[in-house]
């Protein structure tokens, strides 16, 4: 090597040695530069799947880059987000959770591996999702008031579908067997998309389900509906009875979904996935699927990252005296 040659080495060198003093930021191009994961804790086809799909193709187009769903079953929900919370909080590993995975398991679970407070950043809230009282279609019950006769009459022989223990299929219908004073058989499937199969194939009798699943099908005259467990009638389905016009006004339940990252996830991510999903929101498309599916979007200043914590918080502090500990 001659002598030019040693000069211009040892500049690169030195060159090499001042750019790895900077900080790390400064060094690493704009997130994102890869595709991003988005966790679904539950099977393909149920309403996380679909509210997450609807919202991150848009999202990935904001971001430039592909965000994949991997669908992770088990435990409620729990497993899923047992995964995400270990995961690099680097932004590209991400999780759609609701109000099963990131509140009612809370109580349900004592030895829950993850606290969605704790370890998790809250990033935005996409979707308020009524629940709604569904059957098999040839569920003798014509209405809410009979079926609620009926399943107190026969709770040996009738059974209820849901997603595991701390989904929202499960905690709202353990809210509605409380109301009714009952205790039927659950029959768990790995979310309620399989579960709502089985509805529609009459292989379970009703279930507890976020309205994203039911509208399709109600639609179709596959399933029945008895009500729908909010104030208000769903502008999606207007002919379906609110639980307080049916009858049962005792039982009230609204689940959500929201994503969330692993804690750590540096600020500047969480700003610009947070805008990602606003932006979702915003887009006429995107509003146009959610709510022929029925989901409520939550307005501008419901979707920040603080208010998201705030209604984790809440939302905490509210199942908790209404869910015993799963065995109990
Ligand atoms: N919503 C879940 C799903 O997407 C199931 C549940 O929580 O009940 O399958």
């Amino acid at each position: 090597m001659n002598l030019h040659s040693r000069i211009l080495a040892a500049g690169a060198l030195a060159a090499l040695a001042g750019l790895s003093a900077l900080p790390a930021q400064a060094q690493s191009p704009a997130y994102p530069t890869r595709a991003i994961t988005m966790i679904v804790p539950f099977a393909a086809g149920g309403p996380t799947d679909v509210i997450s799909r609807i919202v991150t193709a848009h999202m990935a187009q904001t971001l430039g880059q592909s965000i994949i769903i991997e669908n992770v079953v088990g435990a409620g929900g729990t497993t899923a987000t047992t995964r995400a919370a270990r995961a690099t909080n680097d932004g590209y590993t991400l999780i759609t959770g609701h109000m099963g995975t990131h509140a009612a398991s809370v109580p349900l679970y004592p030895k829950l591996a993850y606290h969605p407070e704790k370890d998790f950043e809250p990033i935005a809230l996409l979707a308020g999702t009524p629940i709604l009282i569904l059957a098999k279609k040839d569920f003798a019950p014509k209405d809410l008031k009979e079926f609620a006769t009926y399943v107190k009459a026969n709770v040996d022989k009738v059974n209820a579908a849901h997603a595991g223990v701390g989904s929202v299929s499960h905690v709202s219908c353990e809210l509605l067997n409380s109301v009714l004073e009952i205790k039927p058989t659950g029959v768990p499937f790995n979310g309620t998309g399989p579960a709502m199969n089985a509805l529609v194939g009459g292989q379970v009798d009703y279930m507890c389900d976020q309205i994203v699943n039911a509208v399709p099908q109600i639609k179709g005259g596959t399933i029945k509906a008895y009500a729908i467990a909010t104030p208000e009638r769903n502008p999606s389905l207007p002919d379906v009875p609110t639980t307080k016009e049916a009858g049962l006004p005792a039982f009230q339940a609204q689940a959500w979904n929201a994503i969330f990252a692993p804690k750590g996830t540096p600020p500047e991510v969480i700003a610009k996935l947070n805008a990602a999903a606003v932006k979702a929101l915003d887009d006429e498309n995107v509003r146009k699927r959610l709510l022929d599916l029925g989901s409520v979007i939550p307005p501008t200043a419901e979707r920040t990252p603080a208010s998201l914590a705030a209604l984790v918080k809440s939302e905490i502090a509210k199942w908790t005296p209404v869910v015993k500990p799963a065995g109990n």
